[in-house]
């Protein structure tokens, strides 16, 4: 018997479940770029559409688990000494978490985890794990490659929108009695003809670029490897050597690179300052991109427009994160990647690799984070250990 030990964030205030408002999601099998949708074998233990990213829905793996007499774990109470993670963590095989309230599995943890395996999440994006030390512990590291990408493309263009137009300000005038046009519009403009940078044009940078193509921007990227040539003249993609260039050259940046230690502070009051006044930037990457305190300055300075995005650290960002406050913000919690449309496929992409773990079967390449001592699959062409 094997202890699973899953930390996923609260219930609804209001209760669980909700009253769904719609009845039934679209069935997406294959992604874009041809990689097929999760594949569990056997039925699901969720109806595609129910909340299952949080405690009782607990991904829909009960019955899953137990049927095969391994014991489930479930939990949002995840920091500190006195957490049940803690407490669970040296009897836990596996560990799931979820980016969007990370149970960080720090190099101390994982020192005290004596019996980890597996620490999978469920979701995309594996930095709350501490991944050289999970190399280093033999343990595996795996996320649901994919899941979540549409989702959070369709977060940036809509953030993109929110930002240039001034919707936020818009909305609250009106929710507050005011018919405030003047006010409203005095920072608002069209997107068509700005000019829109990538730092990052994988999954789901490129999936950006591809939405935003039809908006009729001028579109440009970076990053350490070109796209293919196909793929740059299908978009009227141009390429910049580095983010500087990049910066320099365009109205509305999208951050969407992954989190490894040298990416860490990536924006800085350097790059800030070579972007052009009155630029904007999205981050639903990792709020550890950024440096924390050079986003407030360029937002107070006027050097951007707006910020917007989900991710921060830590997660949940305290009642006194300053980015809660700061001018120009579009901030929510990390929301993006966890639409109930995105929670079907993460859950189901969860279960295929349980499947593949207690069958002692592979776990697909491109789930792979960690394996063997070093990084694997996507983790080898997506993260770096230094
Ligand atoms: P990918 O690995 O597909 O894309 C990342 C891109 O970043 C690659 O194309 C890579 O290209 C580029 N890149 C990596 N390092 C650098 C660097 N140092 N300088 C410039 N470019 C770099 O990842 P995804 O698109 O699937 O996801 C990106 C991130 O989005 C995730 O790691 C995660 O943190 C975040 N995410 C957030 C979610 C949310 O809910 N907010 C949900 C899902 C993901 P190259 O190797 O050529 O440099």
């Amino acid at each position: 018997m094997s202890t699973v030990l899953c930390v996923l964030y609260p219930d609804p205030v209001t209760g669980y479940p909700p009253e769904y408002v719609r009845d039934e999601i679209p069935e997406i099998t294959v992604y874009a770029n041809g990689q097929s949708a999760p594949t569990p074998r056997g039925p699901l233990g969720f109806k595609p559409g129910q909340l299952v990213g949080c405690v009782s829905g607990e991904l829909g793996l009960r019955s899953y688990l137990e049927s095969l007499g391994h014991e489930l774990i479930v939990t949002s109470d995840k920091d500190g000494p006195d957490s049940t993670f803690e407490r669970y963590l040296p009897e836990a095989e596996v560990v799931i978490s979820q980016p969007f309230w990370p149970a960080y599995l720090t190099e101390e943890r994982i020192a005290g985890a004596k019996k980890l395996k597996l620490a999978l999440t469920a979701g995309i994006g594996s930095d709350h794990v501490d991944l050289r030390a999970a190399a280093q512990a033999g343990i595996t590291v795996a996320e649901v490659t994919g899941s979540n990408c549409v989702s959070v493309a369709e977060q940036v263009v809509m953030l993109i929108l929110l930002l240039v137009r001034n919707y936020l300000p818009s909305h609250t005038f009106s929710e507050a009695g005011g018919w405030n046009i003047a006010d409203c519009v005095e920072r608002a403009y069209d997107i068509e003809g700005m000019r829109f940078g990538a730092i990052g044009a994988g999954r789901i940078g490129l999936a950006v670029l591809q939405r935003l193509k039809p908006f009729g921007l001028s579109l440009h990227y970076t990053q350490r490897h070109r796209l293919a040539p196909e793929i740059e003249d299908d978009l009227g993609l141009s390429f910049h050597a580095d983010a500087e260039s990049l910066v320099r050259s365009v109205d509305i940046v999208n951050l969407q690179l992954p989190l490894y230690p040298s990416t860490e502070g990536f924006f800085n009051d350097a790059l800030f300052a070579k972007m052009k006044r009155g630029a904007y930037l999205i981050n639903t990457a990792r709020g550890k991109l950024v440096e924390r305190d050079a986003v407030i300055r360029a937002l107070q300075s006027r050097q951007i427009a707006g910020y917007a995005g989900d991710v921060w650290f830590p997660q949940p960002a305290p009642l006194d994160h300053p980015w809660r406050t700061m001018p120009f913000n579009g901030m929510t919690p990390h929301v993006s990647g966890t639409t109930l449309s995105a929670q079907a496929r993460y859950a189901a992409g969860t279960l295929e690799i349980l499947q593949s773990y207690f069958a002692s079967a592979p776990i697909r390449e491109e789930y792979l984070i960690v394996d063997g001592g070093n990084l694997a699959g996507t983790g080898s062409a997506s993260y770096q250990l230094t």
